[in-house]
């Protein structure tokens, strides 16, 4: 029963068809997927875009070639004469791009020559044309120059190639192999086709599509490579923007933070507070007759006062409780949470603590203190300022080495 199906004639035919077509069914999918994937990635290339669309074309005309050369589409719309009259166009059309795609790929200084291959391409697809239209049958009887040219044009081109890619230029490299591989498979098929060397037409060069994944993996390992090194980049620029702001908001003396973050600081603060309705408050210290120690010790020695003052301060205060040096040997410590009692005990304790461990040059370095809090709603941040500056002021007038808290807040005063 088997033998009787495929000896029959129209068993046979279904058969060769099958076979025919098998290559161009094979590769039209493969073509598609390749096209898919550079189109995804075309769309967003910035450099090497005239590659990516030369290629984008070059798969297209193949997969119209391939289309246009299949039985399937023959027997299923428009005419048989008219898909032969497009395979045959395709096959002029297909040397003019893909000798495109390799101008795409060259240096500029390369391109003048295989303008000029490819202009001849053109020379010849539209006198096959004009030859076809007006009878004459130009396609056919075009092709011996077609297949003749061939070595020679391909070879330059080729050739242009493989200087640029010895030279480095790594898409020449990457589009060398698959044309001469396509190029060679088409010329099999063609001289096959003329000079019969085997009982069936050869149809090999439909397989050449599988070697364009070579390119399409290069493309897409380069873009990974870019990427990755641009994250590199990223994260290493990002490194240094937060080194450089941590530079630009620290003093370099006393490792404090300095006068602009105190302002940034004191800003979020506030904007916490009125939001949370916590405490705030704000101790403003002032080191006593600093400008005796730079009189008297010179100026090293007053630089020294600032950095132990700044050390011991430190060691004594948590995270949510920020130190800045405001200006010259004056500092803040702003007090999250803490009302004024506490900020009060904080304060009082520094000050002992500095009193007791902070010696230069033989003195014992002092600190005068004011101390303010948040007066909820209606206060702001000078108004804070300002009430420490004065107990500070106050606590200087009262000898020094004390702390000295705002004024209790005035109640509203019944008429
Ligand atoms: P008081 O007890 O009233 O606060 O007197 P004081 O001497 O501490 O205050 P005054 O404002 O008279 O002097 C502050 C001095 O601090 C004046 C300035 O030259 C000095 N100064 C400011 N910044 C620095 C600095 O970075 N290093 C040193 N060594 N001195 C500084
Ligand atoms: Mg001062
Ligand atoms: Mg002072």
């Amino acid at each position: 029963m088997g033998d009787l199906l495929i000896t029959t004639p129209a068993a046979r035919q279904v058969i060769d068809t099958f076979f025919y077509d098998l290559p161009y069914v094979i590769a039209l999918p493969v073509a598609f997927l390749l096209l898919a994937i550079l189109l995804v990635y075309a769309s967003r290339a910035s450099e090497a875009r005239r590659l990516y669309v030369a290629l984008l074309q070059y798969l297209v005309v193949f997969m119209l070639w391939t289309t246009a050369d299949s039985n399937i589409v023959h027997e299923a719309f428009l005419t048989d004469e008219f898909w032969r009259h497009a395979s045959m166009a395709m096959l002029y059309l297909v040397p003019v791009s893909g000798n495109y795609v390799g101008y795409a790929a060259l240096e500029p200084e390369r391109r003048r020559g295989v303008l000029a291959v490819i202009a001849g391409n053109i020379a010849c697809f539209f006198l096959a044309t004009v030859s076809e239209a007006f009878g004459f049958d130009g396609y056919a009887r075009l092709l011996p120059i077609l297949y003749g040219t061939l070595p020679f044009l391909e070879g330059y081109v080729f050739w242009q190639l493989w200087r640029s890619a010895r030279l480095g230029n790594r898409n020449s490299w990457s589009m060398l192999f698959p044309f001469v591989l396509v190029t060679v498979l088409g010329v099999v098929d063609g001289v096959n086709e003329a000079a019969h060397f085997t009982a069936m037409p050869t149809h090999v060069m439909p397989f050449g599509v599988f070697s364009f994944f070579i390119v399409v993996m290069q493309f897409l390992q380069d873009r990974l490579v870019r990427e990755h090194s641009l994250e590199d980049a990223t994260v290493h620029l990002a490194y240094q923007a937060a080194i450089a702001q941590e530079r630009a908001e620290v003093d370099v003396l006393t490792g404090c933070r300095n006068r602009l973050s105190f302002e940034m600081t004191l800003r979020e603060e506030i904007t916490a507070v009125r939001q949370s309705g916590r405490p705030l408050a704000f101790l403003m210290f002032d080191i006593d007759h600093f400008k005796n120690y730079n009189d008297t010790y010179g100026h090293e020695a007053g630089d020294e006062v600032l950095r132990r003052f700044a050390g011991t301060v430190r060691q004594m205060l948590d995270k949510r409780k920020p130190f800045f040096r405001w200006g010259g040997e004056e500092f803040i410590v702003l007090c999250s949470g803490a009302d004024l009692d506490e900020a009060a005990v904080l304060g009082n304790t520094i000050r002992r603590r500095v009193g007791e461990s902070v010696v230069v040059c033989g003195q014992h370095v002092t600190v005068s203190i004011g101390a303010s809090t948040w007066h909820g709603s209606f206060d702001t941040a000078e108004k804070l300022f300002q009430r420490a500056d004065a107990a500070l002021y106050e606590a200087k007038g009262d000898g020094r080495n004390c702390l000295r808290v705002e004024p209790p807040a005035k109640t509203a005063q019944g008429g």
